[in-house]
């Protein structure tokens, strides 16, 4: 936004006013006596309306810039998936396997997770791995022992669509569809998952800006998804000391200045599952509408992400805990 000063104001004050709201200002033009004439808000800075800035003593009138992503600004923050309101209040909770490994393996877990009130079963058939020789999941058939298995619970799936000829097999028996972070700024991807019309969970790129990752979104929404819902899933930093750095920073922002419904998955956040149930509650703590959490029954046999993954037999007490219940005497198996 562009706030101009009138004739007579005095840029002292107006400078001052802004910036007590939390604004970041900047000067761009200065009159003949060098004085600031016109002020720059810029976009990330504290949650503010024209209306409001128009009210301070000394300012003119307000510019607001056309919206890069117009159609993300106006989706607002709750996203209705196959019934359920992500974004509503309630945290929504998407847990499951890394990689859906047989039908036995991804239904005894849904029969684990469904009476804790989880309402999301996610897993993959679809495996985005760093190796070419690493497990690349199931594929087609792993979709079915997912949808299966989730309504024989009553759960909704969530589960990647790694490239664009997984798209119609992922958006016919997914409730919500995940691009992944690999893929956040794959555009061919992203419009062909926009045209499946389902709504979209959408990662972080593990170097995206908050800006790219908007904008990504907007390619979801102008091909069509039904609402997006991004998931901050950790960023590449300098330290090697955890998987990821779990940007909470920007879940807070996503969550409170951008008004929109964001999950936090600490699992791929930091790698390590003892961390998982405080920086889950950090996470719902700064504003997210849910966590994504992975799980297996024995986590040492584990095809994908392993060292990461919540013990089956823990889940229950991982979930009491993230929902303000008294901590375990152990912290959880370390890995
Ligand atoms: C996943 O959710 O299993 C996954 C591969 O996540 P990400 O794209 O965040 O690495
Ligand atoms: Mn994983």
């Amino acid at each position: 936004m562009i706030v101009s000063l009138k004739a007579d104001a005095n840029p002292a004050e107006v400078l001052r006013a802004l910036v007590s709201r939390g604004l970041w200002v900047t000067q761009v033009e200065r009159s003949a006596s060098g004085e600031p004439r016109h002020y720059v808000i810029a976009a990330h800075s504290a949650a503010t309306s024209a209306e409001e800035l128009a009210t301070i003593e000394g300012i003119a009138g307000v510019t607001t810039a056309k919206a890069e992503h117009p159609k993300v600004t106006a989706q607002g923050p709750v996203v209705d998936v196959a019934g359920v309101s992500v974004g509503a209040g309630k945290p929504a909770f998407m847990v499951g396997p890394c990689s859906v490994e047989s039908e036995a393996h991804v239904r005894e877990i849904a029969e684990r997770l469904a009476p804790l009130g989880v309402a999301f079963l996610r897993g993959g058939a679809y495996k985005p791995r760093t190796s070419p020789y690493a497990f690349q999941g199931h594929g087609e058939v792993a979709l079915g022992w997912l949808r299966r298995a989730a309504e024989a619970t009553g759960m909704k799936v969530v589960t990647e669509a790694l490239s664009e000829a997984d798209v119609p097999a992922v958006a016919e028996l997914a409730d919500l569809v995940q691009v992944g972070s690999r893929n956040m700024q794959n555009y061919a991807l992203l419009k062909a998952v926009g045209r499946s019309g389902r709504p979209v969970l959408l990662k972080r790129g593990m170097s995206a800006t908050l800006d790219e990752w908007l904008h990504s979104g907007e390619y979801l929404l102008a091909g069509g998804a039904r609402g997006v819902i991004f998931c901050e899933r950790g960023i590449r930093s300098f330290d090697d000391a955890t998987r990821n750095l779990l940007d909470l920073g920007a879940v807070a922002l996503l969550a409170h200045v951008h008004q929109l419904p964001v999950i936090v998955d600490p699992s791929h956040g930091v790698g390590r599952r003892d961390l998982i149930v405080p920086l889950g509650r950090a996470a719902l703590a700064a504003g997210a509408a849910g966590l994504m959490i992975e799980t297996h029954p024995d986590p040492a046999s584990a095809l994908s992400d392993g060292p990461q993954a919540v013990p089956l037999a823990e889940i229950g007490a991982v979930m009491r805990e993230l929902r303000g219940g008294a901590p375990r005497a152990s912290n959880g198996g370390a890995s």
